[in-house]
Formats: C-alpha cells, structure tokens, sequence
C-alpha cells in the first residue's frame, strides 16, 4: 500500500506512531519519519493511524472517492457543464502537482477525457523522502510512489516530454511528435537541480544532483560504499540535510558554500548562525563565504575537490545542491509570462501571457508557478514547497471546471518543513520578504523555539524550531496582517525578544513588480517585455 503524510499538518501527536509503529516513528519530540511503501498486512493499523490523526495528516491509496456522475445540470452555464461533462483536460508534468489536481478534477465530477503527460517514466511520486527516509535507508527510492486518493481514470503518457504549447490550436505537442487538443491544461512541470557548472566534472563518478529517484538511488549507493569524505556544495535545504544524513551514517562530511551562513536564502541570516552551530556541534566541517573552485577525478571518479580557501579536499561523493531550474524552456513560444522565475499567474492559477492579460485555458501549479499573493501585497511569489503544490494544484482544478463566479483564491499560508540533525524545522509565511526577526517563544539555547518575521510592520513569516506545533497560530497572524513586532503578551520567549535585522541576501530578482511592463504610448509601438528578462541582462 501507499502512504504519505502531509508533514506540514502533522504536530507529532503521535498517534500514529502508536498505533502502527512498523510504519510511523518518531524523531525527537515531534518530527515524523514514516515508511510510504507498508506491506498490504499493515493497512487495517495504518487505517486506524489515519482515522486516529488529531490534523488528518495521513494520506492513505484510495481514500477519498470520485464523483462518478457529472452533477446535476443547473448550477452553472451550459458551456461549464458541457466542460465538465465531455472536456479534455491534458496535465503537463505528472508529479505532486499534477496527480492532485487529477484527483480534484475526478473528486468534483469531472467526467470528460484526463491526459497525464510526464517526462520521468515512474508514476508519480514524492520527492521529501528522497533526502531523508531513502538516503538513511529506511525506504528504497522505488518505494516513494505517492498514493492514489482515488481512481483518476486517465491516459498517461509517461516517458514522454512535452515540447511545445499551440495556443492558437489550444494543442500541446510531445516530443514523439503526438500532438494532444486540449479545452483546458495545467502547467506543473516543476523544477530540475541545477547541476554542476562545469559539464567534464559534473560527469565525474561520485558527482550526484538530488531531484529524481535515480538521483537518490545512486547517492545512497554511494553513501553505502564508504566514502572518505563527502562535499557537500551548498547549505540550503537539500544540502543541509544531506550534511545531517552524512552524519547519521557516520561519513566525514564538509559543506562548502558561498553565502555567509547556512539556509541563508530561505531563512536568513539569524537563523542561518543557529544552523551554523548545529552543523558544527554535530561535526560536520562547514565553509561559509567559500566556493568550490573546481573538481577534480582520476579515472572518471571523482577524487579530489579545489577550494577558493585554498584547501585541497579529498573527497569520493560530491552533492551539487545549488536550487532548481524552472522547467519552462517547452513553453517558449507559447506566448505566455515564463521565464527564469517560472510562469506568473494569477491568484486563481490562471496562467499571464506576455501581455499580462490572463488566460482562460491553462493553468499552472506547484513549484513552476509564480503566483501573485494577496496576502504578500500582490507580490509574485513562486515556493518550491510540498504543501503549496498541493494547495494550489486543488485550486486550479477546481477553477479549472467551474463558472467564474464559482472560482476560488488560492490563499494558503505557504507552509515548509525540513529535519535536519533532529530537528523538526517548520516555517510558514513568507520569510524571505520579511527585513526584521524577532524570537517570540521558547529558547535558542534549547534549540526550542519560534521566531517571528516582519516587514513593514506586519507579521510576514515564523520559523520554529521543535515547536511546530505553535506555528498556526502565527499562520493566523499571516493571514491577519497581524502587527510586527508582536506585544508584549504575545510572546514568552527566554531570549531577548527586540526586533533585529533579519539579515537576508539582497534581493536580485523582480519578486516585487510587475511580470510584464508595456511601453509606447502610440498603441501600434506598444512592446510588452518581460521584466525579468531585463533583469537578468542587467545583472550579467
Ligand atoms: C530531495 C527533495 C527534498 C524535499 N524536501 C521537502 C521538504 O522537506 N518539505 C517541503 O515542503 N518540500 C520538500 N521538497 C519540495 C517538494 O518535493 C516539491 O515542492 C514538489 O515535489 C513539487 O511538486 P511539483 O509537482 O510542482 O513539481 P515536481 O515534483 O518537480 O514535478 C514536475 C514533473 O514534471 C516533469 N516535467 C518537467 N518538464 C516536463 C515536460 N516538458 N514534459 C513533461 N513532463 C515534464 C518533471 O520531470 C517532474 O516529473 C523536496 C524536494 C526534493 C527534490
């Protein structure tokens, strides 16, 4: 059977644990590991874990059931009925994002045709435990396929990319040169690993990227055999907690990277000094402000690794952990708003084109997305985060196939969680945004504890440390616009609880403008351009 958690709804009641002990464990006082792939034997106690889950966290094969009849016909237009009735609806990119939305459509009577297009050649499955149950080696990478919630009845085309967007003949092309029509199509292609920049080195044996099941089958093998020492290139979340397995393993591990600090990017410098100290009291051999100069093997293996510090590293395994690449090159040409920081779309998942006008058609979800936030003053906002592609693929499925009128907002707290040398890391908000910290509960010293994030004066963001279960209350306080800092009767921190900088990287990227600007004031010289573009030239 398969399962998954939904790990930013868990708490660690436990209950679970408990209950089926075979499949759920705890680490530390509320972090969860759970095994997705339970032998069939099991299910009656992973049912019961389910049914038992005080937040419904559980994810269970078949647990939800499909609409097998379109509704009654009356409650929207004929043309929305005749849609959900008899449309063709084509998913480009069969992952997290795309099997959600599948099941929404299915979950809310969608009974025309459903294509699933999708370039890996699995069935879908989940990528958390690629870095953590797999490469501790609780779980194979094969057994990560995510459970069905319910039967989705649709073609899939697996193994096959898509290579293009007609949006004139409302058609995506594939690379085996099938050309699907479509009435509405969802975007979630997601993201790749950015791979190492030099191609002869990236080849090297032992040079690893950590997106795919291969990915994570080949680290663990790696990991497995030994290794002298393991570079880690990069401390953000992946390479953080893959500094974390090496150290439960027992491997001898150095993380290099070029920022101050780790999870610098994501959580700012504050906290990036709290996970400096955690790396290093736990032995792991951390470089700030260094670069890897080059890699260097013998024999096709990779041996040894160049240090802008000077120092020369004897190393077997490399893991490149430098962040994502929006998988949007497919989409050039379509005429939509894509590039670099993925496709910009509107609050109900409605894709721009590069005029900015929204489209009615496609649709977009999960970590390709660049989203325009109500709550972040409209700001696009594009999250590499579980709990956000599923949020966000339900909405644009259910917009997919509805009246106008009947659509909603995609408004949920972004959400993250990571567990790192025991720690049950969450945030939730919007801390990147944020220009000041301030620790509210618990304390540092006992690695217990939640800080708050501002900007301007309003609650944007809150990361906890071992206090998870905390955090919706501040995701209420998101949601309120709640102010920043918080009163004194809000907090009952151990620690100084002064507002201080919150000490990001600046911000090079256009996460606070428009997509697209249009000039000439003369309607025939009007050029619409995309505003990240420009950026990007700039900055070269
Ligand atoms: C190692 C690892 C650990 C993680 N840990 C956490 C965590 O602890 N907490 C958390 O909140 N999040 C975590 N995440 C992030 C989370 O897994 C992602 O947010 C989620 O997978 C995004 O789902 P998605 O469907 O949008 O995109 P993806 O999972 O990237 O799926 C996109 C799919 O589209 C396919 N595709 C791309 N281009 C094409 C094309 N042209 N045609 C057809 N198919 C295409 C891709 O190959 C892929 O299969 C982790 C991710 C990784 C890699």
């Amino acid at each position: 059977m398969r399962v998954v958690v939904d790990l930013t709804r868990c708490q660690g009641y436990a209950q679970c644990a408990f209950l089926a002990p075979e499949v759920f464990h705890m680490v530390g006082d509320e972090a969860l590991m759970f095994d997705p792939a339970p032998d069939d034997s099991l299910r009656k106690q992973v049912l019961r874990a389910a049914a038992a889950c005080p937040v419904q966290a559980l994810q269970v094969d078949m647990s939800i059931s499909p609409r097998r009849e379109a509704p009654p016909a009356g409650t929207a237009s004929p043309k929305t009925e005749e849609l959900k009735r008899n449309g063709r609806i084509v998913i480009v990119g069969a992952s997290l994002a795309g099997l959600r939305a599948a099941e929404m459509l299915r979950s809310e009577g969608f009974t025309g045709t459903l294509t699933m297009v999708g370039d890996e050649p699995h069935d879908p499955y989940d990528r958390p435990p690629l870095s953590k149950q797999v490469q501790t080696g609780w779980v194979t990478s094969a057994d990560t396929a995510l459970p069905r919630r319910c039967d989705v009845d649709a073609e899939w085309r697996l193994g096959t990319a898509a290579t293009g967007l007609d949006r004139q003949r409302n058609v995506v092309q594939l690379a085996d040169g099938a050309e699907l029509e479509f009435d509405r199509v969802l975007i979630s292609t997601g993201v790749r690993a950015r791979p190492w920049p030099v191609a002869h080195e990236a080849e090297l044996d032992g040079v690893f990227t950590l997106r795919t099941r291969e990915d994570a089958a080949g680290l663990r093998e790696k990991l497995m055999a030994k290794p002298r020492r393991v570079l880690v290139i990069g401390a953000g979340f992946t390479g953080s907690e893959m500094a974390s397995v090496c150290v439960e393993l027992g491997v001898p591990v150095t993380v290099a990277q070029s920022g101050p600090v780790p999870l610098y990017g994501a959580l700012g410098a504050v906290i990036g000094r709290i996970s400096a100290e955690i790396m290093r009291e736990r032995g792991v051999d951390l470089r700030n402000d260094t670069r890897v100069t080059s890699l260097e093997g013998d024999g096709g293996r990779l041996r040894r690794a160049h240090l802008s510090d000077g120092t020369v590293l004897d190393v077997d395994v490399a893991v490149v952990a430098l962040g994502g690449i929006r998988n949007v090159e497919w989409l050039q040409g379509s005429g939509l708003a894509v590039g670099e920081w993925g496709l910009a779309c509107d609050t109900g998942c409605r894709a721009f084109d590069a005029n900015a006008l929204v489209t009615d058609d496609v649709f977009v979800a999960g970590d390709v997305a660049r989203q325009r936030q109500p709550m972040f003053n409209y700001q696009y906002v594009t999250l590499e985060h579980w709990s956000n592609s599923v949020t966000q693929a339900e909405v644009a499925a259910h917009n997919m196939i509805s009246a106008e009128s009947d659509r909603w907002p995609h408004l949920a707290v972004p959400a993250f969680w990571s567990l790192q040398f025991g720690n049950n890391i969450k945030s939730v908000g919007a801390p990147p945004i944020a220009d000041q910290i301030a620790v509210t509960q618990g304390s540092v010293a006992d690695r217990r504890f939640i800080a708050a994030y501002g900007y301007h004066g309003r609650v944007v963001g809150a990361v906890s440390f071992n206090l998870g279960r905390r955090l919706d209350y501040y995701a209420g306080l998101i949601e309120q616009a709640a102010p920043f800092p918080l009163g004194p009767e809000l907090t009952n921190s151990a620690d100084d609880p002064s507002a201080v900088p919150a000490e990001f990287p600046e911000r090079t990227f256009p996460g606070y403008d428009a997509t697209v600007v249009v000039t000439g004031q003369d309607p025939s010289e009007r050029r619409a351009t995309l505003v990240h573009a420009t950026l990007a030239r700039r900055n070269r």
